[in-house]
């Protein structure tokens, strides 16, 4: 029913997913990593329902066939859902993720979206360089080797589209005033990547833009803030809506940006943010 919670977690229901299907991804080969997560799978499932056919991926097995059985739970209409394990920094897996879809015909949408943001992730100062090279390979090296396959892919079984969306951050956008210096130089390097990669495959017809979400409701951001009111509402003051995000939320830009619907917008750095980094100050 609207105005339920879903079993995903996120506050817009899956009954309302359902009435907006419309096919707007009908015949497309999509792959999506961090799919075990909160944006991942919701976009997953909006993906099936819309008509694609889905290769989830992930890190973490037991967490990515949970997901995946919340999506056949969920739109038992799907036309093709696989699941594999797979860690974006590491090339060969990357390689071997999109390998599998040449089966399918290869792929037509990459969602590269597996990304961390560490706990000992702080300023300049206190970063352990460690944490800094572990969440560059993670978000930046893992869009890379995303989109470098995913291309290789697209040329590979004469695509005359694709459509490449990377998840950045509002971050990368607006200085954190809480550090986490590692995770938002990683976000600033997946917005100029996905600029310079827009441009470069213009011509080729393989568009690619960068979501920047704001922060949400998702357990990356919600673990770390756990019952720290005071860490909590220095964020939420910033909202002019006063409240987080939902992974739903991000889900729905990405499937207008996965679909034809969005032809013509590329190298867009795509903020779903409620208006975050437009306000100056939204007192309470
Ligand atoms: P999440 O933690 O719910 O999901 C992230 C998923 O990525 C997890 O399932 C995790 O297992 C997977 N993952 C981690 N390392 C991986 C690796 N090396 N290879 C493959 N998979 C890996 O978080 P989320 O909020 O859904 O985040 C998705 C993306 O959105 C991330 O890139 C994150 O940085 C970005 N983002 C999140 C927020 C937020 O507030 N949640 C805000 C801005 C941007």
């Amino acid at each position: 029913m609207p105005g339920e919670a879903s079993d995903t977690g996120s506050n817009t229901t899956t009954a309302t997913i359902n009435s907006l299907s419309m096919g707007r991804l009908n015949g497309k080969n999509a792959i999506v990593t961090g799919a075990a997560g909160g944006i991942g799978l919701e976009t997953c499932i909006l993906f099936a329902k819309e008509g694609a056919k889905v290769l989830m991926a992930d890190i973490s097995g037991p967490a990515l066939d949970n997901a995946a059985a919340k999506l056949k739970k969920l739109v038992p209409s799907v036309i093709k859902v696989e699941t594999r394990i797979a860690d974006v920094s590491k090339e060969a897996d990357i390689k071997a993720l999109v390998d599998n879809l040449d089966a399918w015909g290869g792929v037509d949408i990459m969602f590269n979206n597996a990304g961390i943001m560490h706990a000992d992730d702080a300023d300049a100062i206190d970063t352990p360089e460690k944490i800094w090279d572990l969440t560059h390979d993670i978000n930046v090296k893992g869009v890379w080797f995303g989109s470098k396959h995913a291309i290789l892919s697209m040329r590979k079984h004469k695509k005359a589209k694709g459509s490449i969306i990377n998840t950045a951050s509002v971050v990368a956008l607006v200085g954190s005033a809480t550090p986490q210096l590692a995770y938002t130089a990683s976000k600033g390097a997946v917005l100029a990547m996905t600029r310079e990669l827009a441009i470069v495959h213009a011509r080729e017809g393989f568009r690619f833009n960068a979501l920047c979400p704001a922060p949400l409701n998702t357990p990356l951001l919600q673990d770390w803030l756990g019952d720290d009111q005071p860490k909590r509402h220095r964020r939420e003051i910033h909202f002019p809506s006063g409240r987080f995000g939902e992974a739903i939320e991000q889900a729905q830009a990405v499937l207008f940006l996965a679909s034809d619907e969005s032809s013509f917008i590329n190298g867009q750095d795509f903020v779903v943010d409620g208006g975050m980094t437009k306000a100056y100050v939204t007192p309470e």
